[in-house]
């Protein structure tokens, strides 16, 4: 049925009289219907992505899109007095990931199902996603952030498995949303759930009982870990969801008829970070039930299962205490064990040992050793995790060792989040950039052109003024399209460096109040959600929140400078920032930032990229040239070294600098205390000056110094415009397809 029907059926309405509730949710279902005629066929090798996250983003325009009906239906939809993205604004964003890691698991779902692979995600159905930011009195508040409807992308399947814990057993219920490929057949996203959830358990913001894990198993995605009851239900969640996975994928190979001593040959499985790393000794275990003997199951696994390492800080690499895992999971134990006493009749060394001299299991080293494939994200990533942090690993298995650099799919982050710009590209080269993005290069001939010029920077004006009314509607904030757009969106991460970014604003400030007004005003924007038990993230929050109000109310600066922080920063808040930035923020500490890919989507929408040498920043100032980016900071290796050595002192640069000196102590001068919270801004102070792990005050004057030159750069209208055709025309290497061609072609070898 197409929509019309739909209505007609449904509602009796047509869809000129059918509320904007009403046509989405009409057509949701042409979309499902649609969808469910595509199924891929079953092949002979499938690749399962187990994530805990996916975060896939609002899903309407992207199904049209990929199924090739999207300019009909906005068509239709005008000549009934509708605007699509009004109709998308009913649509409610999935909450099932964090950050970069979950979009990518996104992107890379898009471009399986594009490139005509036969594959499926895993993971969980959570109820309340991650949170909803909001902010109260200058501060991050956490709420849920309800997103399932009793209509919705997810369709209920007749799949369940029974997982047991160690006193219980809980009966799954498999959830489906549609994949759709673009221009091609649809795959599965497979979200685990539990029928007997309990909302209610929530209540005020986003604390439960976490002991009654039937109630409370996909509550929430990265429920706070900070207890022992936290950490439990994160071990509970995580071999719920690789038990799922197991099941189903034995399940799928004896409806093919496949021979579970062949798994290898039929089955890849991709682990993304260690959340599901427990799929390894599940499966040895599963297929042990089948009679096969250990030696062999872990031989077939080892074969069967490849590891996604994304990133090197020592925090995030997960290791479960034995004690723990016998509490949830104790069948899993003497397996786990077994892999260990292995490992280390093998290799005397202590530090590639899965269970270490504390008791604790190290997950990504069970990955490693039992797993055929460890991939980085980048180059700079992969390399250092051969050369530092996995070096031992690297010396034993160097075969297993290899580079992904992620990419993003140019279906969401251009075509459907930059309309105008998608279409002037056709215009100027073609249709052929949509399947093979490469072809953007073809950009590169009109470099000289200056009606082209001309009119990619009268894009990005359009995109700014949209950005401002929708600013206006949302956070109630008026911007001026005329000034310079300088973005800084992602998770807030000591690493990241906002508070270097909050830094220049200061410096900014003061600037500015000593009459030194920019040639062009400037417009921070800022979009971070914190994690909840991370104090320092939340109180770097504060600090820019106190800024924004501070220069917000201060006429002699506020015609120069504005700083906005959007709340609750997500997929939909990403589709409408970037299309319209000027200066892409890209600020880490070298090293700390795997890959990235914020950075890709700001540069295929014609943002320039101010970075530092880290994660793909790397790769995309290879690809654009010195010229058409913005590098500053120490180098990897210095900051290796610093770290070796131990030798970095923030508290030396503060008192040996007094411009440092001023901006750090501006974040506890009387401005700013007057708005502020003395505990949060002095928590944010006294870090930096003691402590600073980050390293911002390393780089900031360098930072400071780079962007304004970027500032003033940015007046040559002819001269920045080149730079934004170069960064788009450049950008192709980033598309997802590009890394999921190179996933199959060195990893999954799907056929
Ligand atoms: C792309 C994206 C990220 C990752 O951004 P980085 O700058 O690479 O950290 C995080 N959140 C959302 C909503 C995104 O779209």
């Amino acid at each position: 049925m197409n929509l019309q029907q739909v209505l007609e059926q449904k509602l009796g309405k047509t869809i000129a009289d059918a509320t904007n509730e009403q046509v989405y949710y009409a057509l949701l279902s042409v979309v499902k219907e649609m969808s469910k005629g595509k199924e891929r066929k079953a092949g002979n090798k499938k690749v399962y992505y187990i994530s805990a996250e996916f975060l896939i983003g609002k899903l309407l325009s992207n199904n049209l899109i990929n199924l090739g009906i999207y300019d009909d239906v906005k068509a239709l939809l005008a000549e009934n007095q509708k605007d699509i993205t009004e109709i998308e604004e009913v649509e409610p964003e999935p909450s099932l990931g964090n950050g970069g890691l979950g979009r990518l698991a996104a992107c890379f779902l898009d471009s399986i199902a594009t490139l005509g692979l036969n594959g499926a995600g895993v993971g969980l159905n959570y109820h309340y996603g991650l949170f909803q930011q909001v902010f109260e009195n200058r501060k991050q508040k956490e709420v849920k952030n309800p997103w399932m409807e009793k209509e919705s992308w997810l369709t209920k399947t007749n799949t369940s498995f029974q997982v047991t814990f160690k006193d219980f057993t809980l009966t799954s219920e498999l959830y489906d949303i549609d994949v759709t490929g673009y221009e091609n057949a649809t795959n599965k996203l497979h979200l685990f759930d539990v029928a007997t959830i309990d909302e209610s358990l929530v209540g005020e913001g986003i604390n439960f009982d976490k002991k009654d894990i039937a109630k409370n198993l996909t509550l929430f995605l990265y429920p706070d870990d900070s207890d022992r009851e936290g950490q439990l239900l994160r071990i509970y969640q995580q071999y719920f969801m690789v038990s799922n996975a197991a099941q189903l994928i034995l399940k799928e190979m004896d409806e093919n008829g496949f021979d579970v001593k062949k798994l290898h040959e039929h089955v890849v499985v991709q682990i993304n970070d260690t959340h599901p790393s427990m799929v390894i000794p599940e499966l040895i275990r599963l297929l042990m039930g089948r009679g096969i003997s250990m030696d062999e199951a872990v031989e077939i696994v080892t074969k069967t299962c490849a590891y996604t390492n994304h990133t090197i800080l020592a925090e995030a690499l997960e290791k479960w205490p034995i004690s723990f895992l016998e509490e949830v999971v104790p069948h899993l134990l003497p397996i786990i064990r077994e892999l260990d006493k292995r490992v280390k009749e093998k290799y005397d060394d202590k530090r590639v040992a899965i269970i270490d001299e504390s008791d604790r299991v190290h997950m990504a080293h069970m990955d490693i050793h039992y797993g055929f494939s460890v991939n980085g994200v980048a180059a700079l990533h992969t390399d250092i995790l051969k050369e530092s942090e996995l070096k031992v690993f690297y010396d034993i298995y160097p075969e297993k060792f290899n580079n992904k650099t992620n990419g993003i799919t140019f279906r969401r982050w251009l075509m459907h989040c930059n309309p105008k710009l998608a279409a002037y590209i056709t215009e100027l080269i073609g249709n052929g950039w949509k399947k093979d993005a490469k072809e953007l290069e073809k950009l590169l001939k009109f470099i000289d052109d200056e009606t082209v010029l001309e009119k990619l920077v009268a894009i990005k004006t359009e995109n700014k003024v949209a950005l401002k009314k929708y600013l206006a509607e949302t956070e109630q904030i008026e911007v001026d399209e005329n000034s310079i757009f300088d973005i800084q969106i992602k998770r807030l991460h000591e690493y990241k460096r906002q508070q270097m970014n909050a830094l220049y604003v200061i410096y900014k400030y003061l600037e500015i109040k000593a009459g030194k007004r920019p040639e062009t005003p400037i417009t921070m924007i800022f979009g971070a959600k914190a994690a909840p038990a991370y104090i320092l993230a939340k109180d770097i929050i504060h600090l820019i929140l106190c800024l924004q109000e501070l220069i917000a109310n201060d006429p002699e600066v506020s015609p120069y400078l504005k700083v906005v922080m959007v709340e609750n920063y997500n997929v939909t808040k990403a589709s409408k920032l970037i299309p319209a930035c000027d200066v892409s923020e890209q600020i880490s500490l070298a090293s700390k930032e795997a890959s990235g890919t914020g950075n890709m989507k700001f540069m295929l929408n014609g943002a320039v990229t101010l970075g530092t040498m880290d994660g793909a920043n790397v790769e995309i100032h290879d690809l654009v040239g010195e010229d058409n980016i913005y590098i500053f900071g120490k180098k990897s290796e210095e900051v290796i070294k610093l770290y070796e050595t131990g030798s970095y002192s923030s508290w030396d640069i503060y008192n040996n600098d007094v411009e440092i000196k001023k901006i750090v102590d501006f974040i506890v001068g009387e401005e700013l205390l007057a708005i502020g919270d003395a505990e949060n801004l002095g928590r944010v102070h006294g870090d930096l000056i003691h402590k600073d792990w980050f390293m911002a005050l390393l780089d900031v004057k360098e930072y400071i110094a780079t962007k304004e030159k970027m500032f003033a750069d940015y007046a040559d209208r002819e001269l920045w415009a080149k730079k934004m055709l170069v960064n788009t025309a450049k950008a192709g290497y980033f598309s997802s397809d590009r890394t999921i061609e190179d996933y199959n072609r060195d990893i999954w070898k799907l056929n």
